[in-house]
């Protein structure tokens, strides 16, 4: 009789982004125990983007440690329908991605039971499930990055919408836009001056001069360069703006905000806050507000969730 060591039971997951492919093995309880990850092969189109999806997994099956891989499940960019496993839309950083089978591509590619999802929409089940927001009822998560966008969570389950596009946050009217053209095509949308990109590119507006990223305004704001921390001002106070009337839509019992843009530091934050206090209705003024805690594994933690729900 041969004793075999103890494996643990772990599910595959996924995280298909615009320029980064992460995979990794999760247990039940949400701990990431093998990684892998490659560049997304988005110009080379959807057949490119599932090979590389697909061979995470299989490589890490294949790993050492060898243990029980149960399941599937996949965070994408672009606008995934849950219920079919299609991908219904996405940008051209992902090259023919809209119309992609993709539960059932990587289903038959790995073998393993799938379950897909919006990447934004498996942040916040991570958070709210695992992260920041444990335990909450309801979660209104905000990711602000190069694009902004969102979820609200009910009870562990992201609201999706009648086309599956609930939590386009970034594309709601913003005060703070003015007139500047979105990313959607559209004018005047929080994006259009609170997302990464579009923030570092008041500050050049505004100063005249050139930066890098954004960390490099961060650094020029810790300075006392006054462009620098109107701009991170700006941002906060735009993202917060909006936070506060979605409170008042949703009154949800906890706020997350994550994405790069949120590690700013707390001349963004305290604007942020400012701008929920001065927007929410008195009765909802009080509404927590906190960071995200997973930070880029979020999307990975909440893949796995939903992968375990498929053998329930
Ligand atoms: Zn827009």
């Amino acid at each position: 009789m041969t004793d075999r060591p103890e494996v643990p039971e772990v599910v595959a997951a996924v995280d298909i982004g615009g320029t980064k492919t992460a995979a990794a093995l999760v247990t039940r309880s949400g701990q990431l125990v093998a990684r892998a990850s490659a560049p997304t092969p988005g110009v080379a189109g959807a057949d490119a983007i599932l090979q590389t999806a697909a061979d995470l997994v299989l490589r890490l099956r294949a790993g050492s440690a060898a243990p029980i891989v149960r399941a599937l499940g996949v965070g994408s960019a672009g606008v995934v329908d849950a219920a079919t496993g299609f991908v219904l839309g996405a940008t051209e950083v992902l090259r023919g991605w809209a119309g992609t089978d993709l539960r059932g591509s990587l289903a038959s590619a790995t073998g393993l039971p799938t379950a897909v999802v919006n990447d934004v929409h498996a942040h916040a089940i991570g958070e709210a499930r695992r992260g920041a927001a444990h335990g909450a009822a309801t979660v209104l998560f905000v990711g602000v990055g190069t694009g902004i966008g969102g979820s609200f969570v009910l009870d562990g389950a992201p609201l999706p919408g009648a086309h599956s596009a609930a939590g386009h946050i970034g594309h709601q009217p913003s005060p703070y836009a003015g007139k500047l053209t979105c990313t959607c095509g559209g004018t005047g949308h929080l994006e259009a001056v609170a997302a990464g990109p579009t923030l570092r590119a008041e500050y050049e507006r505004r100063s005249g001069a050139t930066v890098s990223d954004l960390r490099a305004v961060a650094a020029l704001a810790a300075d006392g360069d006054p462009f620098a921390v109107d701009t991170i001002v700006l941002g906060g106070t735009a993202v917060g703006s909006a936070v506060g009337g979605l409170v008042n839509v949703l009154d949800p019992h906890v706020v997350v905000v994550g994405g790069g843009v949120a590690n700013l530091g707390e001349l963004w934050w305290g604007a942020l806050r400012a701008a929920v206090r001065r927007e929410a209705l008195p009765s909802l003024v009080g509404v927590t507000v906190v960071p995200a805690s997973l930070g880029a594994d979020a999307a990975l933690v909440g893949a796995a969730e939903i992968a375990w729900e498929t053998m329930t």
